[in-house]
This record gives C-alpha cells, structure tokens and sequence, in this order.
C-alpha cells in the first residue's frame, strides 16, 4: 500500500536574508488552502531556531503572523515537525543582517550537552508559540539534511520524545558536510536505526522515513524549473569557495532526485509516482510512506502542487502525515511479532 506525505520546509533558510511574509507566510498560507480543498494535510517542518531569533531581536515584525499560522496549522490537523539550523543560536542581527553561526552549522557535529541544550531550547519555542505545555513534535529533520554523525543526536532526540526522522534522501552525497547516504540505497522504504542514520537497527531509537529520491542521470539534474526555483531559493550571494564543493557532489553519472513538488514538474511529479507504482507492482509491500519535499521559499508553482494532488487522488494514493505513517510502521511491526 503506498500512500504520499507532503514535507514542507518551513523556513528563510540561507543566510537569513529575506521576509518572513514573502518566503514563509504567504506561500504557506495558499498551500494550506490548496491542501484543505482536497482535503489533506502536510507536515510542516518549522525551523524553531531562526523564528525564536527574529522574534527575540524584533528583526521581522511579520513574526507575528507566523506564529499565528503555526498555531493554525496545529488546530486544524496540520503535522508540525522540528527542523533545526543551528548556527541560528549563535547569530548577531547587526546593520539589518544576520551574521549566522556556522561553526553550529551541524547539529551531530555537537557536544551532546550542547544538541540538548539546542534540542530543549527549540521545544520549548515551539510550546510556547503553541501555548501546550507539553507539545512534542512527533518527527524531526536535520538543517540541509545532516543527519551525521548519528549519534549522540538521535538519542537526545529520542529522550525528548521525538519518534520519526525524516533526514535521509538515498543516495545522497555532499562533500563539505562528510554527508553521504548512499548506503541507504540498499535499504527498505523505511526502517528502524540507532547509530546510523542510514543502517537499519531491529531496536532502533528512532524510524527513519526517507525523502523518497531516483537515482537519475547527472544531465536529468538541469532541468530549467529546477534550477529558477532554486536559484531563488539560494538566497543569492554564494562565492566560488562554496560552490566548488557542491560542483564536486556532481562528478558522478548518477544522481539523486528529490521527490520536490516545488522544483519539479508535472511530468517528472508524475512518472516519478509512476515509478513507485509499478515497482510496488511488481513486489508489493506492505506499506510504502513516499515522503516528498517542498520550501516555502521554493513554493511558487501551485498549478503543479494541484494537478499533482488530483493525479494521487487518481491514482488512488491516500495523503497522510509523517505522524499518522510512523504510528500505522509500528502497528505493522506489533502485528508481525
Ligand atoms: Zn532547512
């Protein structure tokens, strides 16, 4: 049984340059009005971090109404998960800029007294924008996906009660950031881990619940809609000296592409589900949660996110939550015991 959850990144993400009402509320605000037509929900990944230093520097009064809309998404059925950037913490607002703290730039790569303090201080934001006290997010996902090295993050997560990670994309690979997920590629469509994100452990802390990606050609990668989203999405400004390790990630054949229903088309939205069918098909499983993508900040293209919803409706493929996925694995693991 397959069904698809909808992961939307939100966030300003980069280096903090831009409006919170541009890049996070109003994009978000249509695609909850598109959800709710079809009557679905998506899993918003609020990036705690950078909300609580706008808020506390007063630097977008827009805060306001994104704060208000997260609390509207928790009261009408929507997923909020926890997504972190770190170098958040240690930023200075000076001259209208952030200057951001990229030595916290890798939550795994911290103290384990240092991602408990990080992990606590950004639950407790998000109680406090939500006003519940013991509102804990049920799913979690790494700033830019780093998920390594696994432990001791995965068990401070765990111990604060978070159940999903949705970090990994097989066959992932960024050199600057030691990340690489090409060990998942032999994995199953989700599973259990404890000291590697990327290697099932029967007794894992934690179930991962993969961005679902296709290995393609590197020439399937340039794609002109692809490439505006992100161009928008970079937030601009980036030197050679940090380009060259990203054009190192593409000396290779193969690629992983996403499942972004913001940077992709129709088309490949399309035969990429189609993909999954057919191969579902051919050795059916007993669930299949395909976890797609999105940014607000990338979330331009809403005629797509649309036609791409009515072709699941289709196809017959429910719209579910990481939530509602990770409660129906664990009734499958009970019932197989
Ligand atoms: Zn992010």
């Amino acid at each position: 049984m397959i069904e698809c959850i909808f992961t939307l990144d939100y966030e300003i993400s980069g280096n903090g340059e831009g409006s919170l009402k541009e890049l996070v509320y109003e994009p978000s605000e249509r695609l909850k009005t598109l959800f709710e037509k079809w009557n679905a929900r998506f899993v918003a990944f609020v990036e705690v971090a950078e909300l609580e230093m706008i808020d506390a520097q007063g630097s977008d009064l827009d805060i306001k109404l994104v704060k208000d809309q997260i609390r509207n998404f928790c009261r009408e059925g929507f997923e909020l998960g926890l997504h972190l950037h770190p170098q958040w913490y240690g930023g200075r607002y000076e001259n209208g800029k952030w200057l951001l703290d990229y030595s916290e730039y890798n939550l795994c790569t911290l103290s384990r007294t240092r991602i408990d303090q990080i992990v606590e201080r950004s639950i407790s934001y998000f109680r406090e924008i939500l006003g519940v006290e013991d509102f804990t997010p049920f799913s979690f996902r790494a700033g830019n996906w780093l998920f390594k090295p696994t432990q001791p993050a995965a068990e401070v997560l765990a111990e604060r009660g978070i159940k999903v990670d949705s970090s990994v994309f097989k066959g992932g690979l960024r050199h600057q950031h030691r990340l690489d997920y090409r060990r998942a590629l032999k994995n199953g469509n989700f599973w259990e881990f404890s000291d590697h994100v990327d290697v099932p452990d029967a007794d894992g802390l934690l179930l991962e619940l993969p961005i679902h990606t296709q290995m393609v050609p590197f020439w399937k990668m340039i794609q002109p809609k692809r490439v505006n989203v992100q161009h928008i999405g970079m937030g601009g400004g980036q030197s050679w000296r940090d380009k060259l390790p990203r054009l190192l990630d593409f000396l290779r054949f193969w690629h992983p592409l996403k499942l972004d229903f913001c940077c992709m088309t129709l088309v490949e939205l399309t035969n990429m589900m189609d993909a999954v069918i057919q191969k579902d098909q051919q050795k059916p499983s007993s669930f299949w949660p395909v976890v797609a993508i999105g940014h607000t900040k990338e979330l331009v293209d809403f005629e797509t996110v649309e036609a791409f919803l009515s072709f699941l409706k289709q196809k017959g493929i429910a719209i579910t939550t990481l939530e509602a996925a990770g409660r129906k694995v664990r009734q499958f693991a009970k019932a197989t015991i």
